[in-house]
């Protein structure tokens, strides 16, 4: 699904994004340890996957990063980054405490351990802790897309995600307010459907009642 030009959306269980304006860059990568559907996206698209600059991880649960090794085994100049806080489960450093579990993907080397704040590939980087310990979001200011990851969810509506999942309930939440001081119109999430207009409004409303 395309959603801006260049900015596609590969929905598998958990949603990737791929930005290709410009940049080769994908964000998460499936619950599928094949990423079938993301090497099929680049095939149809005219893209090698060793074309890949950069693999953001909004973090390190399961859906998100069981793809990541057999991306990185095909696109080997690709760098791997990843929150600085979630830096560690995504490589398999250290044991994940909070749910769903110890990971279980094959551990990556994160090559790019993202800090609050900084740019990278052409995105704001905003920490956004709560859903894991260094859960990241992605804001594109010049084309006013946020990638939230799950750092909110909309299969039920624009909201939090529901809190089995989330290590830090309190905390994921402060995110959701913190998210809601930045300007976009376009929000791609984790789970359920993209935003394409008006999403900043709509995140600032839910923020509200938080
Ligand atoms: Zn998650």
């Amino acid at each position: 699904m395309e959603i801006a030009k260049g900015v596609h959306l590969i929905e598998t269980f958990a949603n990737c994004a791929i930005f290709s304006d410009g940049r080769l860059v994908l964000v998460d990568t499936s619950v599928d340890d094949g990423a079938k559907d993301i090497f099929s996206w680049l095939r149809k698209n005219g893209h090698a996957p060793g074309d890949i600059s950069s693999v953001i991880v909004t973090h390190t649960h399961p859906d998100h990063v069981l793809g990541l090794a057999a991306v990185k085994a095909r696109a080997p100049g690709a760098k791997v980054a990843a929150g600085k806080d979630d830096a560690d489960y995504v490589a398999r450093t250290k044991v994940y405490p909070g749910p769903p579990g110890p990971q279980k993907h094959d551990a990556v080397p994160v090559d790019v351990r993202l800090e609050d704040g900084q740019t990278y590939e052409g995105f704001l980087v905003i920490h956004t802790p709560g859903h894991t310990p260094g859960h990241t979001s992605l804001l594109d200011k010049e084309r006013k897309i946020l990638v939230a990851g799950d750092a909110l969810n909309t299969e039920k509506g624009l909201g939090p995600m529901p809190d089995q999942y989330n290590i830090d309930p309190k905390q994921h939440r402060q995110s959701i307010k913190k998210l809601a001081n930045f300007e976009f119109e376009t929000v791609i999430v984790g789970h359920g459907k993209p935003i394409l207009k008006g999403g900043g409004a709509q995140v600032k409303a839910v923020a509200a009642k938080l």
